[in-house]
């Protein structure tokens, strides 16, 4: 640290992402990145637009909010694109949080939560879950403040019901419930559709993971006319050009070619289903993820042993080292052939 670092940022821990070492290639399974290509579409539609890099981009998104909200079914003042939607959540931190209303999420969720959280100096207050990992809505009515839940959650997978949801939102009309469908597209149900009820609500969903964009940055945010609003007076008072033309063009592509990205869903989840069954077979007790991911442990193997494990043999997981949860490993869905040489290191390190 220098010695002019600002006083307000000296005890802030930042965000540890996923490990992306370089001293060989591995089979990489711990940044929840999709494991096939983006769409042909959305590579051809960047390139092009990539040779007019002397321009800036358009800071409406113009094309791109239109194409969305005919995809999405709402109107075009209701969406907001950002450089990845860890953006439009760091967007609606400051936007809907303050000293008086602090931000409510769970004790185990996404870990930049806490993060944005302390960059704005907003109080926050993690709720615990239950034993099983699961959300207990309960825990969610009659807050003041605002709620933060990715649906599905990270890293367990697990998904609460669109009614579960609805609850949550009804119970509390006078805070914001940001709902975070980072991995909403393997399973989860979606509650875009109920931004047009409730004003209170913010959906953000992003282009990383089922749309194999992690890369050029797209996210979005889909909310009443006058929440978006608030969250384009935050955007155009820090960077009006956050998506860059390569990536908007890209994002078109993408929501031009949906029929590929359902197919890779639908991949993912058979795979997911499959591994996880083999898994379980090999003495694994895991969450029901809804997610590109499996969140599982080991009867007898300890997590972190599990993971260096893998490592030497060129795997590469997520392990967290939280008490509660080092026990467990987060596993990246990818292709049926990176799984069969999950099992297959697996099985070497158990003996089997
Ligand atoms: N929400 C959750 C739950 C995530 O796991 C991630 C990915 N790390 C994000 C949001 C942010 O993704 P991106 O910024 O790539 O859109």
């Amino acid at each position: 640290m220098s010695r002019f670092f600002s006083e307000k940022y000296k005890s802030l821990v930042p965000y540890t992402p996923g490990e992306q070492p370089k001293d060989m290639k591995y089979v990489k399974l711990n940044t929840n990145e999709s494991p096939f290509p983006p769409s042909k579409k959305a590579v051809e539609y960047a390139a092009a637009e990539a040779g007019k890099y002397q321009l800036y981009s358009d800071p409406e998104c113009t094309d791109l909010v239109a194409i969305a909200s005919r995809h999405f079914g709402v109107c075009k003042d209701c969406i907001l694109f950002t450089n990845g939607s860890d953006e439009i959540l760091n967007f609606a931190f400051m936007a809907f949080c303050d000293c008086d209303r602090p931000a409510y999420f769970p004790n185990i969720t996404y870990g930049f939560y806490s993060v944005f959280a302390e960059i704005n100096n907003v109080p926050y207050v993690e709720i615990p879950l239950l034993e099983d990992f699961t959300i207990d809505i309960n825990d969610y009515k009659g807050i003041k403040g605002a709620i933060f839940i990715a649906n599905p959650n990270a890293p367990t997978g697990i998904a609460l019901t669109l009614s579960q949801i609805e609850e949550i939102i009804v119970s509390n009309p006078e805070s914001v419930v940001v709902i975070d469908e980072a991995y909403v597209d393997f399973g989860a149900e979606s509650a875009v559709p109920l931004t047009k009820k409730y004003d209170n609500l913010l959906v953000t969903q992003t282009f990383s993971k089922s749309r194999s964009m992690a890369g050029a940055r797209l996210g979005f945010g889909i909310a009443s006319k006058a929440l978006i609003q608030d969250l384009n007076t935050i955007k155009y008072s820090t960077n009006p050009y956050n998506v860059n033309r390569a990536t908007m063009a890209a994002g078109v592509g993408s929501l031009e070619d949906e029929d590929y990205t359902v197919e890779n869903c639908k991949k993912i989840i058979a795979t997911r289903e499959r591994t996880a069954n083999e898994l379980k077979a090999l003495g694994f007790e895991m969450t029901k993820s809804m997610a590109n991911f499996i969140f599982a442990r080991h009867r007898e193997i300890d997590g972190e042993k599990l993971y260096l494990e893998l490592k030497a043999r060129g795997i590469l997981v997520r392990h967290f080292s939280k008490p509660d949860l080092c026990q467990y490993n987060r596993i990246t869905v990818g292709t049926d052939g990176q799984m069969d040489t999950l099992i297959s290191a697996i099985k070497e390190i158990l003996g089997v």
